[in-house]
């Protein structure tokens, strides 16, 4: 795949822990563990930082409505039209960084030890947005822009790496809600829309605008049975569980609450030979230790089902 050339300074620090290299970069407020050269899987946990040092700003829970565009920048604009047409978000999506571990060690032991690669953002998200366009991202702080084009720098070295061989690569992006009293993956499908989950089926002629375009192309599965049938990540997690998964077999599409479609992060890397799920988590499966372990172990089984019989 090609993706754009960023320039990041080269003074990233490294460690290693537990045989696991370590990057830290310049900023500090981004870290890469980078996975083996084997893995075809990259982790990102974007939203469940909570550094807030000021000199990278602060992001306002809406921008400025102006001659119909929204402007995010240190301005904050209290107007109706702006506080309605213009809102963003700025909560933590918490505990999303342990799921996100406990998954790349269920992965890494299901593959033999081989480690995926884990994108970790620790500014809070109300400092900065990855998973935005870079206005909305950083509110036109230049230091939260330093730490957004970090994060997307190594991203993009880690699914470089995961492609090498030109493999299929799996792209997690890993999230928290509490819009949805059920997990909701994303797959950049919409939901009660006529091209979207409430169709009966949802036609692999959809699949090119989907997160799922090359795993149509390879797998032998149509796109409707990637996204709730029962080999599909939601109809994996329900078949052995209690959790609750939008799409599945037993929740096709979403009756209520919001469903969360995929963003940025999902447009701009699921493309070409890379796969993508926007995992928004609901607040039950992340609730304890226990709860946060089961669920991830039971979400790296999926993973890993499709990296066996569908990659
Ligand atoms: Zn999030």
């Amino acid at each position: 795949m090609k993706l754009p050339v960023v320039v990041v300074a080269t003074c990233a620090l490294f460690l290693y822990a537990h045989g696991v290299q370590i990057i830290t970069s310049p900023s500090g407020l981004i870290r890469y563990a980078v996975g083996d050269v084997e893995s075809d899987v990259v982790i990102s946990a974007a939203h469940d930082g909570a550094m807030e040092p000021p000199e990278y700003g602060k992001r306002y829970p809406n921008g400025c409505y102006d001659n119909g565009n929204c402007v995010f920048n240190s301005t904050y604009c209290t107007d109706k039209l702006s506080v309605e047409v213009c809102s963003t978000t700025l909560t933590r999506d918490t505990h999303t960084l342990n799921i996100t571990n406990h998954l790349a060690d269920r992965i890494a032991n299901g593959t033999g030890g081989v480690r995926p690669h884990i994108i970790i953002c620790d500014l809070a998200r109300s400092v900065v947005d990855v998973n935005r366009h870079i206005d909305e991202a950083t509110f036109g702080n230049d230091n939260a822009a330093v730490v957004f084009h970090e994060y997307h720098y190594y991203v993009q070295q880690a699914l470089g790496i995961a492609a090498s061989g030109n493999r299929t690569v799996f792209f997690l992006d890993i999230h928290g809600q509490t819009g949805n009293n059920k997990t909701c993956l994303g797959y950049l499908i919409d939901n009660d829309v006529p091209d979207g989950l409430i169709q009966d089926v949802v036609p692999d002629s959809q699949a090119p605008n989907t997160s799922l375009a090359q795993l149509v192309r390879v797998s032998g599965q149509s796109l409707d049975a990637l996204l709730r049938g029962p080999e599909s990540i939601g109809g994996l997690i329900e078949s052995s569980s209690r959790f609750q998964v939008i799409p599945s077999p037993n929740n096709p599409i979403s009756l209520a609450g919001f469903y969360y479609h995929g963003g940025i992060n999902l447009h701009k890397y699921a493309v070409d030979t890379v796969i993508g799920i926007q995992a928004e988590i609901n607040v039950e499966a992340r609730r304890t230790e226990a709860v946060r372990k089961e669920f991830s172990y039971l979400f790296g089984d999926a993973v890993l089902y499709w990296l066996k019989n569908f990659f």
